[in-house]
C-alpha cells in the first residue's frame, strides 16, 4: 500500500477492528526453542501437551490419620469408640508391604500411597491413639482417599499449543513430568521515544522539560508477552537522528515501537519520515484516547508508532499490540480480559470512535460496578494506576448510570 499523499488524507482514519485486520497482514519469521520449565515464565507453548502421568499416579491419602477398614467402623460411637490395632506408620513416599486386614489399622501421612486392603482413610483428629492402639469414634465413610488419575490421565491434552505460560502452568507441566518444552522464540522488540523535551528520570528538569515514562512501560508491556525489549534512548524531533535510530532498531529487531511523534504537530517527525521514506499501511484509528497511532513497515521491520500521551501509548499497546503480538506467534494469552459492569456514572461516547475510558472496576455486593475516580486527560498516567478497567464504549448516545457495559481489565 502507498504511504498517504497528504497528512490530512481522511482515508487513513481506520476503525479499530480495520487497524487490527490491516496489521495482520503483516507476518514475520516465528521461531521456537526448547527450554526448561523454569525458563518459561510469560512464555508461548508451541505445542499441544500431554500428560505423560496419571495424576496422581496411585491413591494417596488425602489427610494425616489412620488406614483402615470402613467396615469395621460402622458401630464406632463417642461413648463405645472401636479399638483398632496400628500395625505400621507410613510416611508420603513410602509404599506399605502390607495388606491391611479386619481389626488392624495404618497410621499414614498425607500423600502416603493407599495400603492394600485398606478401602478408608480417618482423620487424626476424629481419633486416640494410645500406645499402638487407635480408638475411632464414629463411623469413617470412604473418605479421604485421592484416587489415581482423579486429576489427570495419563495421555489427557492438558495444554494447549498458544497457551500463555504463568507460574500455574509451570507447576502444571512440572507435575506431568516435563522438564522442558518447547516455546516461541523471544522477538526483539525496539523501544524508540521521541522529543525534544524528553529526559531520563533522575536528572534535574530544566523549563520545558518532562520526564520519558513510555519507554519504561512498554518495556514492561513487552516483557509480559515474554518478548525481549531493547530501549533505546530518546531521540530529539529530527528527521536525521530518527532516521539513524530507525535504521539501527529495524537491523536488530523483529519490531519497532514509536512513541510521540504522529499527530498533526509541527514536529510530529515519525509520521513525516515514516510517510517519505517507510511504508504506512494506516495511520489513525477511531478509538479515544489514543487516535493517532500509525503501522507500517521501516526497511522490511514492522513498525507500530503509538503517541505520546502516556495514557494513549499504553492503550494502544493494549488494544492492538498485544493482539498483534498473539496473532504472529500464535499465542492465546495474556488477555486483557474483558467483563461487564454497571456504570456507576454517566459516560459521554464519541461518535464512530471507541471510548476507552479508565474506571474502577469493583464487586459491591452481589454486582460488579464501573466508575471513574482520576480525570481522564491521556497525559495522566496517573489515571492508569488509579483504575484497573477500560470502558469499551462504542455506542452513539450517552450511556447512563445503571447500564451494562464492556470493560477491558488491566
Ligand atoms: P506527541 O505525541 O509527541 O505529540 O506527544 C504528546 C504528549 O506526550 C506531549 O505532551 C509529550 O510531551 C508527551 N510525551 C511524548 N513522549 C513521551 C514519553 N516518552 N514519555 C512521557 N511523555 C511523553
Ligand atoms: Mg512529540
Amino acid at each position: 500500500m502507498s504511504p498517504p499523499s497528504s497528512s490530512n488524507n481522511k482515508n487513513y482514519f481506520v476503525s479499530l477492528e480495520e487497524a487490527k485486520n490491516l496489521s495482520k497482514t503483516i507476518k514475520i519469521p516465528i521461531f521456537e526453542e526448547k527450554l526448561t520449565i523454569q525458563d518459561t515464565f510469560n512464555r508461548v507453548l508451541v505445542n499441544d501437551i500431554y500428560s505423560k502421568i496419571n495424576d496422581p499416579p496411585f491413591d494417596n491419602s488425602s489427610m494425616d490419620g489412620y488406614a483402615l477398614i470402613y467396615s469395621d467402623t460402622i458401630n464406632a460411637t463417642e461413648s463405645n469408640p472401636i479399638e483398632l490395632q496400628i500395625i505400621e506408620t507410613l510416611p508420603a513416599g513410602e509404599k506399605s508391604s502390607k495388606i491391611l486386614t479386619s481389626g488392624f489399622a495404618i497410621k499414614i501421612m498425607t500423600g502416603a500411597p493407599i495400603p492394600s486392603g485398606a478401602d478408608s482413610i480417618i482423620m487424626i483428629e476424629k481419633t486416640k491413639q494410645i500406645g499402638d492402639k487407635v480408638l475411632i469414634y464414629n463411623p469413617s465413610f470412604p473418605n479421604y482417599i485421592r484416587k489415581k488419575g482423579e486429576n489427570l490421565s495419563k495421555n489427557q491434552l492438558v495444554l494447549e499449543k498458544g497457551t500463555h505460560i504463568s507460574p500455574r502452568e509451570i507447576g502444571l507441566l512440572a507435575t506431568m513430568g516435563y522438564s522442558e518444552v518447547s516455546v516461541i522464540k523471544q522477538l526483539k522488540i525496539s523501544i524508540i521515544s521521541t522529543g525534544d523535551e524528553l529526559i531520563p528520570p533522575g536528572q534535574e528538569l530544566l523549563p520545558g522539560q518532562i520526564y520519558e515514562s513510555n519507554s519504561y512501560v512498554l518495556e514492561g508491556l513487552i516483557k509480559e508477552m515474554g518478548h525481549t525489549p531493547i530501549r533505546h534512548p530518546s531521540v530529539t524531533d529530527s528527521i536525521e537522528n530518527l532516521r539513524i535510530e530507525l535504521d539501527k532498531a529495524s537491523e536488530h529487531s523483529d519490531l519497532i515501537i514509536t512513541s510521540g511523534g504522529v499527530s498533526m504537530g509541527d514536529f510530529d517527525l515519525v509520521r513525516k519520515i515514516m510517510e517519505e521514506e517507510g511504508d504506512i499501511l494506516f495511520w489513525r484509528i477511531k478509538i479515544k484516547p489514543g487516535s493517532p497511532p500509525l503501522f507500517g513497515k521501516w526497511n522490511n521491520t514492522p513498525i507500530f508508532g503509538l503517541p505520546g500521551n502516556p495514557v494513549s501509548s499504553h492503550v494502544v499497546f493494549q488494544i492492538l499490540i498485544n493482539p498483534w503480538l498473539k496473532f504472529v506467534t500464535n499465542a492465546k494469552g495474556p488477555l486483557p480480559k474483558i467483563i461487564k459492569a454497571k456504570l456507576l456514572e454517566n459516560i459521554k461516547p464519541k461518535k464512530d470512535f471507541i471510548v476507552f475510558s479508565r474506571v474502577i472496576v469493583e464487586n459491591i455486593g452481589t454486582e460488579m460496578v464501573a466508575y471513574s475516580r482520576t480525570h481522564q486527560g491521556s497525559g495522566n498516567l496517573h489515571s492508569l494506576v488509579a483504575s484497573n478497567a477500560l470502558t469499551i464504549l462504542s455506542s452513539e448516545k450517552t450511556l447512563t448510570e445503571g447500564e451494562t457495559i464492556d470493560v477491558l481489565l488491566l
